[in-house]
């Protein structure tokens, strides 16, 4: 039989937890010829999360658990599933059930048709504000013409993966992780299939607009040095135009004689150079920043208590 992991990243779902727990195993048991194994992640929830999942644990020996020490992020929460599993194919999904259990038979089925992987795409974002939607396209549109990989708009963290593939995303160990673009950039034949977008049952998105703002300036940071590229050449724009106005006031007041007109040209071209060279030094800024956190090396996430040594253990002496 082969073995397909869940790898749940959970940050404060003691609401939902059972019922997503219930929910996936049934549409997992209705799947033959796999066993499934759940390993959740705790990340520093502040509610009873990690209660529910020792206690789910307990109860049934497919699930296992990793606790961190406080909240590192989503990102970290994927990683340290990845790491920790050891099956043929292994599953990412959210705890709140926005990623509908119904789907794993469609992926499991994609992957035995000779895919990698298969990910999850919203078509519809009802239930969004407006305004989050808008931008999320936005910044689809922007990644996509500044970088060589190809990530899907509306493409949520809802995939499954071969071993192959999930080997090669734990490869890239940059600390900083964008899963989005790291998925899309290891390459891989992935299938995507489509689903309605689901509310949330219980408890609250934690994102928040200027987390996600600043979940796409990590993204597009991570994945292409074209905004550099882009200062340079404003600030060449910027200078070049600059040095034929010069020349333009300089044949005028030798022709006509200086006068003090031309404040207003003044300052205009003043707030320009100023705001581009502000800027530029602000998207350098960005990726020294990035250097800056990868070259400390840093662990992605540390780990308080698992179950995951203990049942493995079991496991082999079995
Ligand atoms: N999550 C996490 N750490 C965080 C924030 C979120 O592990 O710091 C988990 C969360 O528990 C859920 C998934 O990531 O399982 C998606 O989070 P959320 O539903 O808040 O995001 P949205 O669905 O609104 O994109
Ligand atoms: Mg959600």
């Amino acid at each position: 039989m082969k073995t397909v992991d869940l790898v749940v990243p959970c940050c404060n779902e003691g609401q939902v937890l059972e019922r997503f727990f219930r929910e996936t195993s049934e549409a997992a048991e209705s799947i033959s010829g796999y066993e499934f194994r759940f390993i959740f992640v705790d990340d520093g929830s502040t509610d009873d999360t990690l209660k529910i999942v020792q206690d789910l644990a307990e109860r049934h020996a497919c699930v296992r658990y990793i606790s961190f020490s406080r909240n590192f992020g989503k990102e970290a929460g994927i990683y340290a599933g990845l790491k920790n599993s050891r099956s043929d194919l292994t599953v990412v999904m959210d705890a709140d059930l926005q990623h509908p259990p119904a789907l794993l038979a469609p992926m499991i089925q994609a992957v035995e048709e000779g895919y990698d992987s298969c990910s999850a795409r919203r078509v519809s974002r009802e239930g969004e504000p407006m305004i989050r939607s808008f931008f999320a396209r936005c910044f689809y549109r922007l990644i996509n013409a500044m970088t060589d990989v190809d990530m899907v708009d509306g493409a949520v963290d809802y995939r499954i993966m071969t071993r192959q593939m999930v080997e090669a995303v734990l490869s890239l160990s940059e600390i900083q992780r964008f899963s989005k673009g790291i998925f899309a950039w290891v390459g891989f034949k992935t299938k995507w299939v489509e689903f309605k977008n689901v509310e949330r049952l219980e408890g609250e998105s934690k994102w928040s607009f200027w987390k996600l703002f600043k979940y796409a300036v990590e993204g597009i940071t991570a994945f292409t040095t074209v905004p550099l590229r882009f200062a340079s050449i404003l600030g060449l724009v910027a200078s070049l135009s600059s040095f034929l106005l010069m020349l333009y006031e300089f044949i005028k007041s030798v022709a006509y004689g200086v006068d003090v007109k031309g404040y207003p040209s003044t300052l205009i071209m003043l707030l320009l150079i100023g705001g581009i060279m502000i800027m530029s030094s602000g998207i350098l800024g960005e990726y020294v920043a990035r250097m800056y956190m990868e070259t400390k090396r840093r662990p992605i996430y540390i780990e308080k208590t698992s179950n995951i040594h203990i049942k493995d253990s079991l496991n082999n002496k079995m």
